[in-house]
């Protein structure tokens, strides 16, 4: 039997795999800014690139197929744009070569864009086809030209979007140097159950065609393992048709309540709004989110839906509200801090979400993001009160507001946690950086700890307490929350079923059980540890 190699790192899912090491290397970097040596050469080279690059956008989009594949079309809209074209030739007339012409061309356009409403694709976009065409130019492969057969375990830095894309039906396990529980990597690998283990750093030690057991329920990466090694799975067998608390669904846009309603969803439990507006230009009129909001509350899944008014600000930037620069936009302006420069706004989404509750029949509760005291949560439930005949409520997402919950008594309906911005600033980590992943799980005792006084005294103070953040969407996590007194988790539909499942394995009293040992825990790992053994005892 050959050593085994242990390397650590935050397990995402619930099963174990073996396979072959395949790394994906990061590609070269781009050369500069640089002068044609031929003019005449580089508008026939420019345009060969970007037939190119089209087309291996729509290989992509057909790989990926559903939204996917909508953002590939709209892509390649944008790259065979004939005015950014015309830009790059004029610059290739000035004596730049293809790629730098190019370049230059995509930042004037991506400012004309800004003026523009109609574009719905954002500047980043652009900016991503840019470095396509630029690579494309200098031979460099972007592409991962995956394998389609075998047992392949991806190994890499982190993947982005366009990376995942490319994941062939070979990909059964996933491993990262980077990236956290919250990660698009993280998040991918958890809705398509492929087991995967990020912010593994040691990971940079393997090699390709290497043999390791990737498992996530163990947190590790072993060089050598065999299935025999892994940590036991969980198998949830359900002992009730219903779970012990709701499992609603988190939402964005009205494909995803269309995908919720296919799922066991008990309502929505977090609709953020910001993401039906972050390629626009103007803001919508009362009649158009009427309009929206109507269609999406009628057709997501039976029960209560939870509405999120804006929280547009750090990583949602919402052009139409135009924030301007900040240093430090995380601790800046977003979310319900809007209310100062934009409370016309705020105003408009209730109104329209009252409209919508009336035309859709549905049950709906509204509640404000990023709240910090309880005059902002009052001064919140009092415009939504008078507005319409909703439940309100705020996220907890602050330290501050996490510690006066029980002021909110008489204010608030309820409380919805979001997880991942709470762990971003109780731990005084960027959520955004992937460096920081191991801080941002979920199972950190202060976390855990924060979660639990947050219930207890939402219990006492008569107010419903939820959690919507990533944490829930984690079947076992889930069970933690239940026990720690949560009466609802919202996950993303993906989902929804297997944390049903989970919740529907055991009583309350063993939730509460399961919560005590993360409670009593004093690192992230021997909460994980101690929970999923007594879940799988
Ligand atoms: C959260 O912070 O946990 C949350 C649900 O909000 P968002 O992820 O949209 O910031
Ligand atoms: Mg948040």
């Amino acid at each position: 039997m050959p050593d085994q190699i242990v390397l650590t790192g935050l397990g995402v899912g619930l099963s174990s795999v073996v396979g072959q090491v395949f790394k994906v290397a990061a590609h070269a970097a781009l050369p500069g800014r640089a002068k044609s040596k031929d003019v005449n050469l580089e508008a026939p080279s420019l345009r060969e690139a970007i037939d190119s690059v089209a087309s291996d956008l729509a290989a992509l989009g057909q790989q990926a197929g559903g939204a996917s594949a909508e953002i590939f079309e709209a892509l390649t809209y944008l790259l065979e744009d004939e005015e950014l074209f015309e830009l790059a030739e004029a610059n290739i007339s000035e004596g730049w070569n293809a790629a730098s012409a190019y370049a230059m061309a995509v930042d004037e356009f991506g400012e004309l864009l800004g003026g523009d409403p109609t574009f719905a694709e954002r500047v980043a976009d652009l900016q991503d086809l840019s470095k396509r065409v630029q690579a494309k130019l200098a031979g460099i492969e972007l592409s991962l030209n995956l394998p389609t057969e075998g047992t392949l375990i991806l190994v890499s830095e982190d993947f982005s979007p366009a990376d995942t894309a490319q994941f062939t039906s070979a990909v059964k396990g996933v491993v990262t140097t980077k990236g956290g529980p919250t990660s698009h990597t993280s998040i991918i690998c958890r809705s398509r159950n492929i087991p995967a283990v990020v912010s593994c750093s040691e990971a940079e030690k393997l090699q390709d065609g290497d043999s390791v057991l990737v498992d996530p329920v163990g947190d590790r990466v072993v060089l050598g393992g065999a299935v025999s090694d892994a940590t036991p799975a969980l198998d949830f067998v359900a002992i009730s048709d219903k779970p012990i608390v709701a499992v609603r669904a988190n939402i964005g846009t009205l494909e995803d309540a269309q995908t919720a309603a296919s799922t066991i969803a008990d309502g929505v439990g977090l609709f953020r709004t910001e993401l039906l507006y972050l390629n626009e230009r103007t803001a919508p009129s009362i009649a158009q989110q009427t309009e929206q909001y109507s269609k999406i509350l009628s057709a997501a899944p039976s029960g209560p839906i939870v509405v999120r008014t804006i929280d547009a600000g750090s990583d949602k930037p919402v052009a139409f509200l135009d924030m301007g620069e900040e240093d430090n936009p995380a601790l800046g302006v977003r979310g319900y801090r809007l209310i100062v420069e934009h409370r016309s706004f705020i105003e408009s989404q209730l109104i329209s979400l009252e409209a919508a509750r009336v035309a859709s029949g549905r049950e709906v509760w509204v509640m404000a993001p990023m709240i910090s005291t309880v005059q902002e949560a009052s001064d919140f439930c009092k415009m939504a009160r008078e507005i319409g005949k909703f439940n309100v409520g705020i996220m907890v997402e602050t330290p501050s507001i996490a510690a006066m919950i029980a002021d909110l008594k008489g204010i608030v309906d309820f409380v919805s946690v979001g997880t991942n911005d709470l762990s971003q600033y109780l731990f005084a980590a960027d959520r955004m950086n992937p460096a920081l992943g191991t801080l941002l799980t979920p199972w950190q005792p202060a976390l855990i700890r924060t979660l639990g006084n947050i219930a207890e005294a939402a219990k006492t103070a008569g107010i419903s307490a939820g959690v919507c953040g990533e944490s829930a969407s984690d079947p076992a996590f889930a069970i933690v929350l239940a026990g720690l007194g949560m009466g609802s988790v919202s996950a993303s539909p993906s989902q929804v079923n297997v944390v049903s499942q989970a919740l529907s394995s055991l009583d309350l009293e063993k939730a509460r059980q399961v919560a005590n040992l993360a409670l009593g825990a004093s690192s992230a790992e021997s909460a994980k540890s101690a929970v999923l053994a007594a879940l799988a005892n």
